[in-house]
């Protein structure tokens, strides 16, 4: 049976060339960067080379970046950092109610510990509008933290002026942009951020490390204590390995970004068409036009998108409905919902995500396997 991946959005295959480059921490180079031997300065000299093009790629200085294990704790050592930093300061902060859970447990967690959280709404895109920020925020407000991209329906938000609504009032901005990185160019020598977090295993890297981006003169609370790694910022051995794979990946994607873009962003609007023109009564979740190439997420009318999703997956095509990390649970979208779509109507959801690796023939297998399946499910749905 034929095998296509379309759920880009949850994780990406590891690409070869980013295998090879890590091959060799895991073997002949295999030091821990803090020895002071010739084992620990090879890694401590490949670590901070991985740094400084990680850094260069967008617009940082290679001490403002931290590597981490991934976007979950990159967006935790950013928010309860803050929130520790600050809590003379002041206890609120402002973020929105589509974040990933990262995001919105770390800060469900701070509010029990006495923290005031705004949860902004999107409008019916999906976006978080800049003129919603400025009047949340207060005297006693410390952080603001949006997402860059929404890991369900794509949609990007304005962060340029959200970050310069937060600087102008003295307020420290995060931003996730574990959907980002990597897929839309990013200059942080210009974007008024101050935390950004990212992710290796969506840009086909591998699982298990990503980056926290740090201005320089923002202060942070550490989270987790031992070591002095990563400037007593993150203690913990380093993931070389890891690492070295996360600046392949970037490196590949500096230099087909943009390419890629183009490419999929096409193999996504055939898709659509194909769906829109065949298939009654479906709805796009998310922006038209600002949202990221490669994402999906429809509304099938009348259907269970569980559903939906086991027939294609019977059918070899892998998608997902809201975000990985929430699939399996039988709850509506959390962002489908914020975006005022109906329980019903966002239980009958799903996303498409497209990579690098499909071709306009997955698009027609996809699309032909769709029609059919919809048109049954439709036949037996006493939804419909
Ligand atoms: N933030 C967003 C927007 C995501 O999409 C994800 C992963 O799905 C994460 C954070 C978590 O990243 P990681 O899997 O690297 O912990």
């Amino acid at each position: 049976m034929r095998r296509i991946y379309m759920d880009h959005s949850a994780t990406t295959p590891v690409d070869s060339r980013v295998v090879e480059a890590m091959l060799p921490y895991m073997n002949e180079k295999f030091g821990n960067a803090s020895s002071i031997h010739s084992f620990g300065r090879v890694a401590k000299v490949s670590l901070e080379e991985a740094r400084e093009s990680i850094a260069e790629f967008c617009g940082a200085h290679a001490n403002e970046i931290y590597f981490t294990s991934g976007g979950t704790e990159s967006d935790n050592m950013a928010i309860q950092g803050i929130a520790r930093q600050l809590s003379d300061k002041g206890n609120h902060i402002i973020t929105s109610m589509i974040e990933h859970h990262a995001v919105l447990h770390t800060c469900e967690w701070l509010e029990k510990e006495g923290f005031e959280i705004t949860y902004l709404k999107p409008d019916e895109y999906g976006m978080i509008h800049p003129d919603a920020v400025a009047p949340a925020i207060r005297n006693d407000t410390i952080l603001v933290t949006i997402m860059h991209a929404n890991n369900e329906v794509g949609t990007i938000n304005p962060i340029d002026d959200i970050g310069q609504i937060s600087r102008e009032r003295g307020v420290v901005f995060h931003t996730d942009a574990v959907q980002t990185f990597g897929k839309i160019p990013i200059d942080l020598s210009q974007l008024p951020v101050d935390l950004m977090s990212m992710s290796g295993h969506k840009i086909y890297g591998p699982k298990g490390v990503g980056i926290l981006y740090v201005r320089k003169g923002i202060k942070l609370k550490p989270i987790t204590f031992g070591g002095a790694h990563e400037r007593n910022r993150r203690p913990g051995t380093e993931n070389i390995p890891g690492i070295i794979g996360l600046a392949k990946a970037v490196e590949i994607c500096e230099k087909q970004m943009i390419k890629d873009e183009v490419e999929i962003k096409k193999l996504r609007e055939a898709l659509y068409s194909i769906i829109t023109e065949r298939i009654p009564k479906v709805k796009l979740n998310g922006h038209p036009d600002q949202r990221l190439a490669g994402l999906l997420n429809l509304t099938f009318e009348g259907i269970e998108g569980e559903a939906l999703l086991l027939s294609l997956d019977l059918k070899g095509v892998a998608a997902s409905s809201g975000s990985a990390c929430t699939s399996g649970s039988v709850n509506p979208s959390h962002v489908l919902r914020a975006m005022g779509i109906k329980p019903e109507l966002a239980q009958s959801s799903i996303r498409f995500s497209l990579g690098r690796s499909n071709t306009m023939d997955d698009v027609e297998y996809t699309a032909t396997n769709l029609i059919e399946i919809v048109d049954r499910l439709r036949k037996m749905s006493p939804l419909a």
